[in-house]
């Protein structure tokens, strides 16, 4: 009676099942991989990192710094693992993809009370439950999700970038720095001659896109838009954005260059490289062609291709409460990517919630929405008070916090203090509303 079941042990899912085995609930957890896979995902692992291997901004002067700062205050499984599993990366997060989720899936597995299951939910169970299978949730559930909800599910692609191998790098061309000299020198970087760049430019908007079924171009998400559509903008578009040269000075010529490719370290031992912001829809063999202009990537050598892929998220204002669960069924809570936050973190973070009110449920206790001086707050208020009509999925940001009393011009400052002001607010409400804040070791 006592149970709860979670579907998908994604970021969400993984960290909702963490939330309610450590409070002493038992949690039967299904996964369908590897019996059913979906079209990003290449393990059978839980909290796979689908696209890029990075947890975006480290320090709490970033928003979402201080939504893992808070995250890990509750005690979540996935800050803990990718602390634990952190590669360099300047002042971001990143993580060792495979470590980080061999150790979420041990940690699972290992837990007194959590059951798992590996097999596809076809349907939506009686009881608790928590539905967390993310923005490539199965047609049989996407199905099931729909009619109960009785919403048109949204849906549109997002974009993963190539990674290539260091060794296959050539190092004469390709110097080591981080932006403003920001951290370690953690990034390779490819500098480009105007030239160079021309020619790079011209082959990238002429090269051939692979066929995805239902793409609507319309509907990509502005955050990850595909290298190729970013091209096709202008031939200056990419200069200002993923190519940008400020803040990295070619030690070989002591200059800025027209142009620079990044690359950042995809995993622990630093054998593999992703380009950032290289996400694409171009053909594998024109990626090769095309990347491959790129100095220092002239004989590189690619472990994965770009790809794209489907997002399905629901109309959360319309469908949702903050508290996660279901407008018309108080036992039904939706966590992740599909409840229309946007981003890793932002998933385990719902997830967190969701499998801390599921647990306030079972004890029969009101269910819990943060204060809105947190990201933990603010995210999830955002979701049920954000116009329906025009709802798109969300990264958390600072503008979905209120501003701080004073005015303060030092937006590093300004931050800084925002986040001081959430942090204390987590503390008070926690004490008050009986939340336990043991980190998770
Ligand atoms: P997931 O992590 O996908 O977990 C859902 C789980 O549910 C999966 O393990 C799946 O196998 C399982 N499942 C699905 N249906 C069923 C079922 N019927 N029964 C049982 N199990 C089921 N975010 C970023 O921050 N950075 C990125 O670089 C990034 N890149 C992305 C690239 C792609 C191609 C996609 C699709 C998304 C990307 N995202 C990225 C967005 C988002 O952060 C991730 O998708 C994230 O994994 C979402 O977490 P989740 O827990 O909601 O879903």
């Amino acid at each position: 009676e006592h149970s709860v079941t979670v579907i998908g042990a994604g970021l969400a899912g993984s960290e909702a099942a963490w939330q309610l085995a450590e409070r002493g609930v038992k949690v039967e957890l299904f996964e369908m991989r590897p019996v059913k896979t979906t079209p990003a995902h290449k393990t059978d692992q839980f909290a796979e990192l689908v696209c890029s291997n990075s947890l975006r901004g480290a320090g709490i002067e970033n928003a979402v710094g201080l939504l893992k700062e808070e995250m890990r205050r509750l005690g979540s499984l996935i800050m803990s693992a990718a602390d634990h599993n952190a590669v360099p990366a300047g002042g971001a997060l990143a993580v060792d993809r495979e470590l980080f989720s061999s150790e979420i899936t041990k940690r699972l597995s290992g837990h007194p009370n959590v059951c798992i299951h590996r097999q596809e939910v076809e349907k939506i169970p009686d009881g608790l439950t928590v539905v967390a299978s993310g923005p490539l949730t199965s047609d049989c559930l996407a199905e099931a999700i729909q009619r109960l909800t009785g919403e048109e599910a949204l849906s549109f692609y997002d974009a993963a970038a190539p990674i290539v191998t260091l060794e296959s790098i050539d190092l004469n061309k390709a110097f080591w720095a981080s932006r403003y000299d920001k951290g370690d020198a953690d990034y390779l970087n490819c500098p480009m001659t105007r030239e160079e760049y021309e020619l790079f430019h011209k082959a990238l908007t002429e090269a051939e896109m692979a066929d995805v079924q239902g793409f609507e171009q319309g509907k990509v998400f502005e955050g990850c838009l595909p290298v190729e559509v970013m091209a096709k903008r202008g031939p200056q578009t990419l200069t200002f954005g993923p190519l940008k040269p400020v803040g990295l000075v070619d030690p070989r010529t002591g200059k800025k260059s027209f142009a620079v490719v990044q690359l950042r370290k995809e995993n622990q031992t630093g054998t593999l490289f992703n380009l950032v912001g290289f996400q694409t829809h171009l053909k594998w063999g024109e990626q090769k062609r095309v990347f491959s202009l790129i100095p220092g990537l002239d004989k590189a050598e690619f472990v994965r291709y770009g790809v794209m892929h489907r997002n399905t998220f629901l109309n959360a204002p319309k469908v949702l409460k903050a508290d996660f669960s279901l407008r018309n069924n108080p036992d039904l809570f939706f966590a992740g990517q599909m409840t229309g936050v946007e981003g890793y973190v932002e998933s385990a973070a719902s997830g967190l919630l969701a499998g801390l009110n599921a647990w306030r449920r079972l004890q029969r206790q009101s269910t819990l929405v943060f204060p809105p001086e947190t990201t933990l707050g603010g995210l999830a208020r955002h979701l049920e008070g954000s116009p329906s009509q025009s709802f798109q999925p969300m990264n958390i940001n600072f503008g979905l916090l209120p501003p701080l009393a004073v005015r303060i011009k030092d937006k590093r400052l300004k931050n800084t203090k925002i986040s001081e002001r959430a942090l204390e607010s987590l503390q008070e409400f926690c004490g008050r509303e009986g939340v336990s804040r043991q980190p998770c070791s």
